[in-house]
């Protein structure tokens, strides 16, 4: 599985810099396609058929899963808070 084969390289691309020791977290999203025929965005159970789940009409149009974001970066500064 990729995110946990990211999970994993990122240990060792780390290893020796400031960022040793930190942890990557990948959350993956489902894709989503916009059917024409159907008018309406659907959710896909997997990358290997791009067919509508309602009309079996193949979707082209990629509404999310594409995307490669940075949703948040925690950094522990070591103090101690009160
Ligand atoms: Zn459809």
């Amino acid at each position: 599985m990729i995110p946990e084969s990211l999970e994993f390289c990122w240990g060792i691309v780390s290893e020796g810099t400031p960022l040793e020791g930190s942890r990557l977290v990948v959350d993956v999203l489902p894709v989503v396609v916009h059917c024409a025929p159907c008018g309406q965005d659907a959710t896909l159970d997997g990358m290997q058929s791009f067919r509508c789940p309602r009309c079996g009409e193949l979707c082209a149009e990629i509404r999310q899963g594409r995307e490669l974001e940075i949703d948040s970066i925690e950094i522990d500064d070591g103090e101690v808070k009160p």
